[in-house]
């Protein structure tokens, strides 16, 4: 149960102000895309869940939170406001650690590095989950402190990052300096969909398309009933990205999550893990998104309209982000 939230709420640091947002938006083009802190946490009763040190005491800038199942344990490094509230995943078995996502921003990377160190286990492999830049720039930094690990990602996604990575990297270091990656970090291997055992722990890699990302990796681990779905499946509290016109495949592949059972932890690509009513919070937000988008004529309005929609929801600035890569890709 996820009976301390404490740690999360020290996240909300100095959110990305509107205006910082559409300065990033303007140059970046279909970059990343993170997500915000949510609310529906775990429900599993075999989940034990803490926050790790304190942020005070350890000097941290993000959040950790441990999930431990039997000998596997679920590390979320949860990074600041600035960083896109984006998460890393720390699988620790009883050898190794397999890392997944890297990080917006290098400092926040190096955090990862360090907690990862202070386990005491070698890094397997570092594998990305889809190609933007939020949950790859700081892979640069993962690949300095872990040069032995592998780098995998969805047969796909290297091409992407060579494609238009240095780009997005050039877009947002107007606003963040040498906090972003100086170069793009190309996975090396791809990764094998369908079951794979890494340290004695089950993966289950799928592939999905067009969905919050043109390319996105899903994992299950089955016997810990852990549902990794990354930017597929967003929090309930939160405001979910829409940047490209993908509404209905992404409403179908929420659904094929929906069917699978026994799933009740689920890990997302940004903010703590929720339960599977995040999948129907999600389906809900992409239909209603879908409904704005065909009534709304520019990006001002659908932002307007789909923040009105829904006014309880955090980083609401964010829609205004997916709005301008939303309607700019329609040209
Ligand atoms: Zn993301």
């Amino acid at each position: 149960m996820l009976s301390n939230h404490s740690g999360f709420q020290r996240l909300s640091q100095a959110a990305l102000s509107r205006s910082r947002f559409l300065r990033l938006a303007a140059g970046a083009l279909l970059p990343f895309v993170g997500l915000p802190p949510s609310a529906a946490a775990a429900k599993n009763p075999e989940l034990a869940q803490n926050n790790g040190a304190p942020a005070a005491a350890s000097g941290r800038m993000g959040a950790i939170l441990v999930s431990q199942f039997g000998p596997v344990k679920i590390h979320s490094y949860l990074s600041p406001a600035d960083g896109f509230h984006v998460n890393t995943q720390m699988i620790e078995g009883p050898t190794a650690v397999v890392i997944f996502d890297g990080q917006l921003l290098l400092p926040y990377a190096g955090e990862v590095a360090s907690y990862v160190q202070a386990l005491g286990k070698p890094v397997d492999r570092i594998i990305l989950s889809h190609a933007h830049t939020d949950h790859w720039s700081g892979l640069q930094v993962l690949t300095e402190r872990f040069p032995d690990a592998r780098v995998l990602a969805l047969d796909g996604v290297a091409d992407q990052l060579r494609a238009r990575g240095q780009a997005r990297l050039d877009s947002f270091r107007p606003i963040y300096g040498d906090r972003i990656a100086t170069k793009v970090t190309i996975p090396t291997e791809t990764i094998t969909e369908g079951l794979q055992r890494i340290d004695g722990i089950t993966y289950d890699f799928r592939r999905f398309v067009d969905a919050e990302s043109d390319l996105q990796l899903a994992a299950l681990l089955p016997e810990q009933k852990v549902l990794m779905a990354f930017d597929l499946v967003f929090s309930p509290n939160e405001h979910a990205f829409t940047l490209v016109d993908h509404f209905d495949h992404w409403i179908i592949i929420l659904d094929q999550l929906k069917a699978l059972q026994g799933y009740d932890t689920i890990t997302i690509g940004h903010d703590r893990p929720v339960n599977r009513s995040a999948i129907d919070s999600t389906i809900s937000y992409v239909k209603r998104a879908k409904e704005i988008h065909a009534a709304s004529a520019d990006a001002k309005t659908y932002s307007e309209n789909l923040r009105a929609a829904f006014p309880d929801l955090q980083h609401a600035e964010w829609v205004d982000l997916s709005a301008k890569l939303l309607y700019a890709a329609r040209r």
